[in-house]
């Protein structure tokens, strides 16, 4: 794709958000739309994701914009020609100590409330649910059988194949290396040579930092190494997503029968982006994972990979017009979250920006509120 010289929406990042934003713009009649990503489509978070979406949320806007984005789940593939493979098995949600139980009843009272039918459970009706659990070390554990997996690839194409084929410039290994505001726009200086456009969209993900400076501006967001693993393909047997509320631990069986597991590990944060796997989080699953279900201690690992979190100070995303810079917009700080947020989010940023109101997220996710001191943290993220 050859590179246009001059732009309405200028969009950083080919990844879930920004490929998602693009077709939605194009979609509501705007289709001066240039995407720009520096690798191939994909290449950050949005290519290496465990593809969880769920309704258990600690916050109501989280709760009502994921019960919308699962039902936007639903009709993906009517819309977009794809099959993303949105198994509703549920998700399984175990607690060690008496104080994740107590997180766990408020939680689910809000999520009952939204509607969503997170139910409290024993460890005896976790067992049932997924029988080769071990549930001695159990308090309790929060179900809901809405929730489910995706698988994430789909995403890309059914977004990048309807955007392209509605007139976006999407232009992979294109890097976005300086950004001048000009007072009426922006003059954006590329690997491939200038363009000039009037609005750009960073969706640039846990190098949103980054972009943010070209303009600068300091975003409090800082990118995490999260790595995952997959293994051999087992006789399918495990229905929901299951979790460990006390380490963050997470597992599902894939469409094709393999176990996706994954958990956080300390890491030195420098500010940079790191995607390399060690062999010390290799052992920290192993060892969790063996903990809970002690029948995968034989399963073999066909591989494992990282992939960048990208982490807001109160574990919710940045969105909206940078105060400071007209016509510059933010759509990240999506931590371990942002795939299932997609197809919402991305509707709404998409509308908003072809000309619709502004969207209620907007306002508790605002860019300003890291300075107003008026964070609400978000409890349920996984890592
Ligand atoms: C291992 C792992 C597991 C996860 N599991 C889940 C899950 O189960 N469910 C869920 O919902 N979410 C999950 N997430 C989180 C989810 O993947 C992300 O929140 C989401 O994909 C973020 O999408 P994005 O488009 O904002 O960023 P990215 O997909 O990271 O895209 C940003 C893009 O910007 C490009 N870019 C950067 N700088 C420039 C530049 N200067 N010029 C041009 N392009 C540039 C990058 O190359 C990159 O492709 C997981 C993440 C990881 C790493």
């Amino acid at each position: 794709m050859s590179l246009p010289r001059e732009t309405d929406v200028l969009i950083v990042g080919g990844g879930v958000m920004g490929l998602g934003i693009a077709y939605h713009l194009a979609k509501n009649g705007v289709r001066d739309v240039v995407v720009l990503e520096r690798s191939y489509l994909n290449y950050g978070a949005s290519g290496r994701n465990g593809g969880g979406v769920r309704m258990q949320w600690s916050t109501e806007t989280n709760i009502r914009l994921m019960q919308e984005s699962i039902e936007l789940c639903k009709r993906f593939a009517g819309e977009l020609k794809i099959n993303i493979w949105l198994r509703q098995g549920g998700y399984l949600f175990l607690a060690r100590a008496e104080a994740e139980r107590a997180r766990m009843e408020r939680n689910i009272a809000l999520q009952n409330r939204c509607g969503v039918p997170t139910r409290l459970i024993s460890p005896a009706e976790a067992k049932r649910i997924v029988p080769e659990l071990e549930v001695s070390e159990l308090v309790c554990a929060a179900h809901n059988p809405r929730d489910g997996i995706v698988f994430p690839w789909p995403f890309l194409w059914g977004y990048a194949n309807q955007a392209a084929a509605r007139g976006v410039a999407i232009c992979p290994f294109t890097s976005v290396e300086r950004i001048v505001p000009t007072g009426a726009g922006f003059r954006v200086q590329t690997s491939r040579g200038e363009v000039r456009a009037q609005r750009i969209v960073n969706a640039a993900g846990a190098w949103s930092p980054e972009v943010a400076k070209l303009v600068g501006i300091e975003l409090p967001n800082r990118p995490h190494r999260h790595e995952i693993l997959s293994t051999e393909p087992l006789k399918p047997f495990l229905k929901p997503m299951v979790s460990l509320l006390s380490s963050g631990l997470y597992f599902s069986q894939s469409m094709r029968g393999e176990i996706v597991t994954g958990i956080s590990v300390e890491d030195h944060d420098d500010g940079h982006v790191k995607m390399g796997s060690r062999l010390q989080f290799l052992t920290k699953v192993a060892r969790e994972l063996v903990r809970v279900m002690p029948r995968l201690s034989q399963v073999k690992v066909l591989r494992q990979w990282a992939g960048p979190y990208d982490v807001s100070p109160d574990g919710n995303p940045i969105v909206g017009e940078a105060p400071s810079v007209p016509g510059f917009y933010l759509c990240c700080g999506f931590v371990g979250h942002g795939f299932m947020m997609a197809p919402v989010v991305t509707k709404y940023y998409g509308e908003f920006l072809a000309g619709s109101a502004r969207p209620a997220f907007f306002d508790p996710w605002r860019p300003t509120r890291f300075a107003e001191g008026t964070l609400v943290k978000e409890e349920m993220i996984l890592g």
